[in-house]
């Protein structure tokens, strides 16, 4: 009976052994050794090497490097330069952060580059484009601003940045360069009196963010929907989504001399002021400048290498995963290695478990993927080798890459997981404080839990393959803490110890969380994952959707006379509008039986917190209902996958969850019915409403008790 997971919880003394190994803080120690020089994806092989130890010095079984190739860009040459209109050239940014004696990280060379831009030399004239996102050039575009072969400066921010370069690409303009403005720092900035890093809170002046620019975030570019391991043939594609105009990176001290040229030329857009001195935000362009920028670099096919390694369950043909990547562009203390210290922590916590006789119920299987910064490359290209073992087996996964910058937690995740997250933050006290873990989420956050959107590894888990996901960290808020040098060569060790996180002590309080939330997904007989919050989730997307009121029958019914609508096109309003209605039904029915099963599920979760006192017949009777609950549960999100995907992004087919296709990174809810109605399409619309309505009937009957 034990074998299939029918005994109790050991979770109250499993869990007293993790936090016990947890009152050890090593955290500083291993993210001392990971943020060192050459952090690239497929060249971190010492690192890769000390991770792999680290898994099998901790006791994971069976630990190895998982390869796949993949097809990445590493820069050779750069240069950006301003020429005035006999083409002398009257400034040359260095496009490389100052030196600080502060921070022995700052020494190392990290050249200033974007993955996947292409290699290219232009001299253009150069128009402000705000955060280049979507609606930025559409206005530029109808203010008549002259795009075609300019050079679009952008500010980070507010979107992925692969999608600026799209854009601009899109709308024939040349190139990129982009650069942060302290305009985005909120409160912690210079002149509100917080001194610039290594001094201070503030950015410092020569901090270069640099990142992919690649145009949609599904793995290797040239393999979508599959992976390609060492040995194996790989197809010769040209790849759509990587860009073909070069683009660099630049300091907002280094950019701001070139907007300065721009100040009084061209139009000036509401809202679309920073805080560069001497430079009024005019869009540009100025006939007397132009820039000529310069990149180089070399395609390659490299080798992405994941480090895995397992805790056999008892029963082994379930499992749940958590993972943070390892490669990066700088000595990244924050993103990724504040995410690798609380990984190694959590092994070594388990590792003691382990020693002490513990056994989880499921396995439980950890990874430190390669590639994430090119385009969730590692993950993507696993969880598509794998994709039909981890349909069938995995029952989670747990993502965190940038575990600390600041003291806010931070969570989005599919919502099977919020009632475990929640709960799990009450047994945990949050540092320096009387208060709970929970106390500090509900005070901070109002207990909101965000949905996933895109930007790290759990992308293809939960948008391409349907298992539950969730992504977390503590964050900060720009008032008063630490503004965070996000893929510079500031975020270091140094930073991390004296600004980010001094102590490691939400490092700490990370790895504890996760343990918990480790222990609780493995431990537990009845899986802990709980249905209603998806059932409140899902009528809060619907509700917020806003259907055109002329795709409803009561406005053409009204108007089909002076429309000349035909019979059939006010038909197809009639059904459109009943569908629409009947979803609406469905979900609140769904609302009550997810209400009732999950009710179920904590009355058998109460069997067995009193286990020793059942007969025999009971324990089995028990066992038989606890494991269809658990595939009721392994399987509710699986449902939610359409295999047809989203309208030119074919690899994403969770219907409930997307990156949205103007943002990258944040989480667009129904994206397909929302897509539809952007679009004006109809028949899309009536067609993935149709298929939601099947969705809705499966859950229904899953959880009919
Ligand atoms: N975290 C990486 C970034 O934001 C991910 C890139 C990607 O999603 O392709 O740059
Ligand atoms: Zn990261
Ligand atoms: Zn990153």
């Amino acid at each position: 009976l034990d074998n299939y997971g029918g005994s109790a919880t050991t979770y109250g003394w499993a869990s007293s052994v993790l936090l016990s190994s947890l009152e050890t803080n090593l955290a500083g120690e291993w993210l001392k050794d990971y943020s060192v020089d050459n952090q690239l994806a497929g060249t971190n092989l010492a690192m890769v090497n000390y991770t792999l130890a680290k898994f099998q010095e901790f006791g994971l079984e069976a630990a190895y490097i998982d390869q796949y190739t993949a097809y990445v860009s590493y820069p050779l040459d750069s240069s950006l330069s301003l020429l005035d209109n006999g083409s002398a050239v009257v400034y040359t940014p260095a496009l490389i952060e100052d030196q600080l004696d502060e921070d022995p990280n700052s020494s190392y060379h990290v050249p200033a580059f974007f993955g996947y831009a292409a290699s290219g030399n232009v001299t253009a004239e150069y128009v402000y484009c705000n955060y280049g996102t979507y609606e930025d050039f559409q206005a530029l575009l109808q203010l008549g601003v002259d795009l075609k072969g300019k050079i679009a400066i952008a500010r980070m921010g507010a979107i992925f940045r692969g999608l600026k370069v799209k854009f601009a690409q899109e709308l024939g303009m040349s190139g990129v360069l982009l650069y942060t403005d302290t305009g985005d720092d909120g409160e912690v900035v210079i002149e509100n009196g917080f001194k610039p890093y290594p001094h201070g809170f503030a950015r410092n002046p020569s901090s270069i963010q640099r990142g992919s620019v690649i145009f949609s975030t599904a793995g290797d570019p040239t393999t979508p929907g599959y992976a390609i391991k060492p040995g194996e043939k790989k197809p010769r594609v040209d790849p759509t989504s990587v860009p073909k105009i070069p683009v660099l990176p630049i300091s907002y001290r280094e950019v701001t001399p070139i907007l300065e040229k721009l100040s009084g030329h061209g139009p000036k857009i509401d809202g679309w002021d920073g805080r560069v001195k001497g430079y009024d935000y005019s869009v540009g362009p100025n006939a007397n400048y132009t820039l000529n920028l310069y990149n180089k670099q070399e395609f390659n096919i490299s080798i992405m290498n994941n480090i895995m390694g397992k805790i056999t369950g008892l029963d082994d043909s379930k499992f749940i995963l958590i993972g943070n990547h390892h490669d990066s562009w700088t000595p990244a203390a924050a993103d990724p290695h504040s995410g690798s210290a609380a990984l190694l922590e959590i092994i070594r916590a388990f590792g003691d478990l382990v020693k002490s006789g513990w056994q989880p119920k499921i396995s439980v299987v950890f990874a430190s993927w390669d590639g994430e910064e090119y385009g969730l490359l590692g993950s993507t290209e696993y969880a598509e080798y794998y994709q039909y073992e981890l349909k069938r087996k995995c029952v989670a996964y747990i993502n965190s890459d940038v575990a600390t910058i600041g003291s806010i937690l931070t969570m989005e995740a599919s919502p099977l997981l919020n009632d475990l997250l929640l709960e799990t933050t009450k047994e945990l006290q949050y540092p320096n404080s009387t208060i709970t873990l929970y106390d500090h989420f509900m005070d901070k956050k109002g207990g909101k839990i965000g949905t996933l959107g895109s930007g790290s590894d759990y992308t293809a888990f939960l948008e391409h393959l349907g298992i539950p996901s969730v992504d977390m960290g503590f964050s900060n808020n720009l008032k008063n803490s630490s503004v965070y040098q996000y893929h510079s060569l500031y975020d270091s060790y140094y930073w991390m110890s004296k600004f980010g996180d001094p102590g490691f002590v939400f490092h700490n309080l990370m790895a504890k969380y996760m343990s918990l939330l480790i222990l609780h997904l493995s431990d537990e007989p009845v899986l802990r994952l709980r249905t209603n919050n998806y059932a409140v989730e899902l009528q809060k997307y619907y509700h917020d959707l806003k259907v055109p009121s002329q795709w409803l029958n009561q406005t053409q019914v009204r108007h089909c006379g002076h429309t000349g609508e035909s019979f059939e096109a006010v038909k197809k309003h009639h059904s459109l509008e009943k569908l629409i209605k009947k979803v609406h039904k469905k979900m609140q029915v769904l609302d009550l039986k997810t209400g009732e099963y999950d009710d179920y599920l904590r009355e058998l979760v109460d069997l067995y917190d009193h286990w020793e006192s059942l007969t025999y017949w009971q324990r089995i009777k028990l066992h038989f209902k606890t494991k269809a609950a658990n595939s009721v549960l392994q399987y509710f999100e699986r449902h939610f996958l359409d295999h047809k995907g989203l309208n030119n992004r074919p690899w994403f087919k969770h219907v409930i969850y997307a990156s949205g296709r103007y943002t990258g990174y944040k989480g667009q809810e129904l994206p397909g019915l929302a897509e539809a109605i952007e679009d004006d399409n109809l028949d899309d619309f009536t067609e993935r409403l149709g298929k939601l309505s099947e969705i809705l009937d499966t859950l229904l009957r899953m959880c009919s008790l």
